[in-house]
């Protein structure tokens, strides 16, 4: 007898970035925030009462869905807590795809979205970018029969950008519900937030985990039509955030100008890399967040071991579209600087080899 779902025994489960401890590597392999999250965030764990975490917490995250729709205009009915935006991809999955159902995503794009699909027993359309990782004129053709289209603006691990305007066209001429993963849109120049009030079938998603300094606290926002974020609601688990997080969250996003600011450092530093690099010879996409997707001078995968070997931890992926690059997310000045140093020594002990 099976013990498991079919569905679930054939698939091979979601590959996170490596979160080593068998030494201190500077992290530059999973697009987490080199600086501190707010100082209010620590007063308020400092201040948190662990005698509260007796009682359930509030299910509804009321607070922070407020907190998190105010800089938008937007109420609290228009947006959908998660405890971080997989949380909310999740739910997604679950409130918008029926099993043997279809949803599209692009490729390449986040390795998440085809994991739960398969989750969900769903069938995939995976639509591929076309050569410069922008959307294929077709999108919507090809996304024809499914119930939930996934793009991901700013694109990861690419990091560029589609233009508003396709993102307009795909949302109004897809007739099912086009969710647009954000989660790096704070580090963007643009946004697709403000088409949740145009489109009843667009749902936008943020996270706290980039922009925030928040990826251990689990805390993401999906933004929508009040009608589809009740049926959301139905979905996600009673008390999908904890107490300590929904106290946390709070501080954090009634310091934005914290976030802003540093999501600016991150860009400056971001910028100042790409013309090193591109001046090493590598190539470079252009990047609108936290991180570059990047073309060595040399095969990716060995630089990605030479540079593990002196403590630079990057993302490499097997993915044959860009199995010749390697993902490097945006460290403090100081970090890209030693990164640069050990780029340059693997690069001079490959030509004298
Ligand atoms: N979307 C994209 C494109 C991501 O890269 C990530 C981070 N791996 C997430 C969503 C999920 O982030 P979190 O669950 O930390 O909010």
């Amino acid at each position: 007898m099976n013990l498991v779902r079919s569905n679930v025994a054939k698939m091979d489960g979601y590959t996170p970035g490596e979160q080593p401890r068998d030494r201190s590597y500077v992290k530059l392999n999973t697009n987490e925030n080199p600086y501190p999250p707010s100082p209010a965030v620590f007063r308020a764990v400092h201040e948190f009462d662990p005698g509260r975490l007796r009682l359930y917490s509030e299910p509804l995250s009321l607070e922070l869905r407020e907190l998190a729709g105010a800089p938008f205009g937007l109420d609290r009915d228009w947006v959908l807590a998660g405890n971080g935006s997989d949380d909310l991809l999740t739910i997604a999955l679950r409130t918008f795809v029926d099993q043997g159902g279809l949803c599209a995503y692009t490729h390449p794009s986040y390795s998440l979205y085809p994991v739960l699909v398969d989750l969900q027993g769903a069938r995939h359309a995976a639509i591929e970018l076309d050569e410069e990782f922008g959307l294929p004129a077709d999108l919507v053709q090809q996304a024809t029969g499914a119930s939930l289209l996934i793009v991901c603006r700013p694109n990861a691990p690419t990091g560029n950008v589609f233009p508003l305007d396709t993102m307009h066209r795909v949302c109004a001429e897809f007739p099912g519900v086009v969710w647009i993963d954000e989660a790096y849109g704070d580090f963007a120049a643009d946004s697709c937030l403000d088409f949740v009030r145009q489109y009843p079938n667009v749902v936008v998603s943020h996270t706290m985990s980039k922009s925030y300094s928040l990826a251990g606290l689990r805390l993401g926002f999906a933004f929508a039509d009040p009608g589809l974020i009740a049926e959301m609601l139905k979905v996600k688990d009673s008390y999908n955030l904890d107490m300590m997080t929904q106290a946390v969250g709070a501080a954090a996003l009634r310091d934005r100008d914290y976030m802003l600011a540093n999501c600016q450092r991150v860009r400056a530093t971001r910028d100042t890399l790409v013309a090193t690099l591109d001046s090493l010879g590598f190539h470079t996409l252009p990047s609108q967040t936290n991180f570059i997707l990047t073309r060595p001078p040399m095969a990716a995968d060995r630089m990605f071991v030479a540079l593990r070997e002196r403590g630079y931890l990057v993302r490499y992926f097997r993915d044959p579209r860009i199995a010749d690059r390697l993902r490097v997310s945006i460290g403090t000045d100081a970090e890209m600087a030693g990164f640069v140093q050990a780029v340059r020594a693997i690069l001079a002990a490959e030509t004298q080899a």
